[in-house]
């Protein structure tokens, strides 16, 4: 059994609302009777929001890297010129799920705990004018980085026919994203990140102009092939047995966020960030990202004065408080931060409480409660600016 006293601060999994729980355990229905249909139907509609968009959201029963690869395999074919950002672990696996099906990869790399310069991307567009698709990742998990996708969305259509399509996997349902507005051809994601819900589920938001590649695109694909699930979706179905505990699951989360407010589950990211970095400033621990590339979801902290990996075995084995260590070449390196989905502000003053403690344990030098006071005064600040 799991130690269940233990506090789950990771860049996902992420910790599940009771509700949800109790909504996920609901007696097995049909996948091709009415209820089922009635389910499917609720769902459809009240994702668009969280996606930023009116168009289609399909919903897969697989892991958040199936949307990635849905991504890929939908839109492009062999040969095509792609341009990926690589920023970090899963703009690498972007870049990998590429390679994978022989398409003619542009890396754009980018320094770890760095946002891509949008002018990197116009340069590549304008070196490679056949590009088919522009690849990148909202929320760079590995990193705590996200990128201006929007921006970048709106500059790669003024520049040329490409698609844009965004990992959104640990920012959808903790951060704002205008897929429409800025013209996002695709928009992936997956369940157990801000969106509150275990692995299994991912999500595939498409637009329009995103439709008539994929309608189009020859190459063989089976189980990802997003044509079904469109087919289907206009039919109140899915086209293989959903995972129905996690769509039970679902549609509990799309009322916790539907009561809290889509805007205002936002902003409390938005809190809890700044909760965090204030915390950290105040402790004089180095913040892996600057201000303006921070992640709403995830903060990295690169410490100096103590190891990270020190630091994550005395906060664990001490308080159960469980924080992610650096990927890849960041190994050892940072340790990292989920503040996304069922996190709230009370979280963030209970682990920045437990840090301070395996501060003093580490021998890190600074005054008792100045972190807790810094992320008490953030939270202070941010809702004064609300009243
Ligand atoms: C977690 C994550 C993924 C991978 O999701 P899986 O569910 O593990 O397949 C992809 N991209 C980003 C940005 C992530 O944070």
């Amino acid at each position: 059994m799991n130690r269940e006293w233990e506090i789950l601060q990771i860049p996902g999994p992420t910790p599940i609302p009771p509700s949800v729980e109790r909504a996920m355990v609901q007696p097995m229905i049909g996948h091709r009777g009415q209820k089922c249909k009635e389910l499917v139907e609720d769902i459809a509609p009240r994702l668009k929001p969280i996606f930023g968009t009116t168009g289609d959201v399909l919903v897969l029963s697989s892991s958040g890297t199936s949307a990635l690869e849905a991504a890929v395999v939908n839109t492009t074919s062999p040969g095509d010129e792609v341009i990926v950002v690589v920023a970090g672990a899963f703009g690498d696996r972007f870049a990998k799920i590429c390679n994978t099906y022989e398409l003619d990869v542009h890396r754009i790399d980018v320094e770890g705990g760095r946002a891509v310069e949008v002018a990197a991307i116009e340069e590549q567009l304008q070196a490679h004018p056949n590009v088919k698709a522009v690849f990148i990742t909202h929320c760079e998990t590995s990193t705590g980085v996200m990128h201006p996708v929007e921006e970048i969305a709106e500059k790669v259509h003024d520049a040329s026919d490409a698609l844009v399509i965004v990992d959104g996997v640990s920012s959808i349902g903790g951060a704002p994203v205008d897929m429409d507005g800025s013209g996002i051809d695709l928009l992936v994601s997956g369940s157990q990140k801000a969106m509150m819900l275990p692995a299994g589920l991912a999500f595939v938001a498409v637009s329009d102009q995103a439709w008539k590649v994929i309608n189009d695109n020859p190459r063989p694909r089976f189980y990802l092939d997003l044509r079904s699930y469109k087919k289907s979706l206009d039919n109140g179905q899915t086209p293989f047995t959903p995972a129905l505990s996690l769509l039970f699951g679902l549609q509990e989360v799309l009322s916790l966020i539907e009561d809290e407010g889509l805007e205002n589950v936002h902003e409390r990211h938005r809190v809890m960030k700044e909760m965090t970095r204030a915390a950290f400033r105040a402790l004089n621990v180095p913040l892996f990202v600057s201000e303006e590339d921070a992640s709403t979801t995830v903060t990295s902290v690169r410490p100096q004065t103590f190891e990270a990996e020190q630091f994550r075995k005395i906060a664990n084995q001490e308080f159960g408080l469980m924080t992610a260590g650096g990927q890849q070449n960041l190994k050892g390196e940072i340790f990292r931060i989920g503040h996304m989905g069922y996190s709230r502000p009370a979280n963030v003053l209970q682990y920045i409480s437990i840090i301070e403690i395996v501060l003093k344990r580490l021998g890190h030098d600074f005054e008792q409660g100045v972190g807790t006071a810094a992320a008490q005064e953030a939270y202070l600040q941010a809702t004064r600016e609300l009243d």
